[in-house]
């Protein structure tokens, strides 16, 4: 759950990375502090005929090493604190990966489930119409987050090209693919994750087959337990924010992803095809070799992380280990593979969309998975160095890889610009 201090706790981990390579100081008081954080009052007509209004965020937290890009969240518990650390997780996120960008995010404060599509589409249309001054292909450049996708995507390049009267594909990324989408960004999170886990299988030595459970069953961990389940891993347990399932034999991966597209919880599956009860809250204990966290922040925190079993952690959401929940795990002598790293995937393929869309000019499926893999193998690689190196956690060096990389482009820009001010 979000609460006031999420940005406070994620600074944690810079300060750590400082102490493991010489930076300038002027270099941490410039990432610890967004750039700027805009908030508006959203208010749209409702299909009752009704006025109701939504608060909503767009920060854009460090734009040093190019335009800002991230995601926009639809959610009934965001709030600016939320905003402004996801923002700080992007920045990191794209020096990791080392994309040309710095780190954005955007949120709205709504329960879209609550919403009809036409009400949706205007919220949608409604956030352009108050950002667009804003977001930019050479600003700042949203995407899909919690609760948002490419449908979503479509209606808001749609209300940017009548805004500025003409079409500007790549000011957004995650859109459908008539749009100038890219083919791969719909399971790019949980791909390059995969890719991930598959490289440094034998460093972490990995058994041939694992027992997976999977915290939350949307975008990306509905992906993840398809290409694990496909390479012959078990998914003994998934979650989503209604309720849970198990199956040491393994569950049925295709009847969870059925189950969610007829709008079901996965919860809806016990009793079918040896699927048991699990509670939601029990998910993260369950036995098993790897755990993935795809849900919200906060999920592992100092009261649950002791009855983790799992020996490796990918975390495919944003933040969903807490700093306390860290030192425990490691005590264990847990592995995580932390989200700046793990779930970069999706911010990869939106930088292939933004490029592709610039130069007008399409790759097929097969160009974009192998430049993902590329991409992901070099930094996970390397950052994998740094842990054994330095003998740090693998967050820790991630942090240290990234922070090397924004340092170079703060100094770079000189004293007097504008974007280092
Ligand atoms: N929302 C995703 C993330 O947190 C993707 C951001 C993007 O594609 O710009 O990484």
């Amino acid at each position: 759950m979000p609460e006031d201090g999420l940005l406070d706790h994620a600074l944690v981990r810079l300060d750590e990375a400082a102490t493991h390579i010489s930076i300038d100081p002027d270099v941490i008081e410039k990432l610890k502090y967004a750039r700027e954080t805009t908030k508006v009052r959203l208010m749209i007509r409702m299909d009752d005929g009704s006025r109701k209004s939504f608060l909503a965020w767009r920060c854009r937290y460090d734009d040093t090493r190019g335009p800002t890009k991230g995601g926009i969240r639809f959610h009934p518990n965001s709030t600016a604190d939320e905003v402004e650390t996801l923002a700080f997780w992007m920045t990191f996120k794209c020096a990791v990966m080392n994309l040309p960008y710095g780190g954005g995010k955007g949120a709205v404060q709504v329960d879209p489930r609550k919403l009809s599509k036409a009400e949706l589409e205007r919220l949608s249309r409604a956030y352009i119409q108050a950002f667009a001054r804003i977001i930019g292909p050479d600003r700042d450049i949203p995407a899909p987050d919690v609760y948002t996708n490419s449908m979503i995507m479509g209606w808001m390049a749609d209300e940017y090209a009548q805004i500025v009267g003409e079409a500007v594909p790549a000011v957004i990324t995650g859109k459908p693919i008539a749009l100038g989408g890219s083919l791969g960004r719909g399971d790019a999170t949980a791909r390059g994750g995969y890719y991930l886990v598959r490289h440094l299988a034998e460093d972490l030595g990995l058994h041939q087959i694992m027992r997976v459970a999977i915290q939350g069953f949307g975008n990306a961990g509905q992906h993840i337990a398809r290409l694990l389940a496909a390479d012959g891993h078990k998914i003994v347990a998934v979650s989503d924010s209604e309720g849970a399932v198990r199956s040491d034999a393994g569950l049925h991966v295709d009847m969870l992803i059925d189950a969610k597209a007829a709008g079901r919880s996965v919860a809806g599956t016990i009793g079918q095809g040896g699927h048991e009860f699990l509670s939601a809250d029990d998910l993260v204990a369950v036995d098993c070799d790897l755990l993935v966290p795809a849900a919200l922040e906060n999920m592992i925190d100092e009261k649950n992380a002791g009855s983790v079993k799992a020996k490796l952690v990918l975390e495919l959401a944003n933040g969903p280990v807490t700093p306390e929940a860290d030192d425990i795990l490691a005590r264990s002598g847990a592995v995580i593979l932390p989200d700046i790293l793990a779930n970069a995937g999706g911010v990869t393929v939106s930088y292939f969309e933004w490029v592709q869309n610039r130069q007008g000019f399409y790759w097929t499926v097969d160009e974009i998975h192998g430049r993902l893999r590329t991409i992901m193998e070099r930094e996970g690689r390397a950052i994998w160095n740094v842990a054994k190196e330095k003998k740090v956690s693998v967050r820790t060096a991630a942090y240290v890889h990234a922070l090397g990389r924004l340092a170079e482009a703060i100094e770079a820009h000189g004293t007097q610009s504008f974007f280092t001010s």
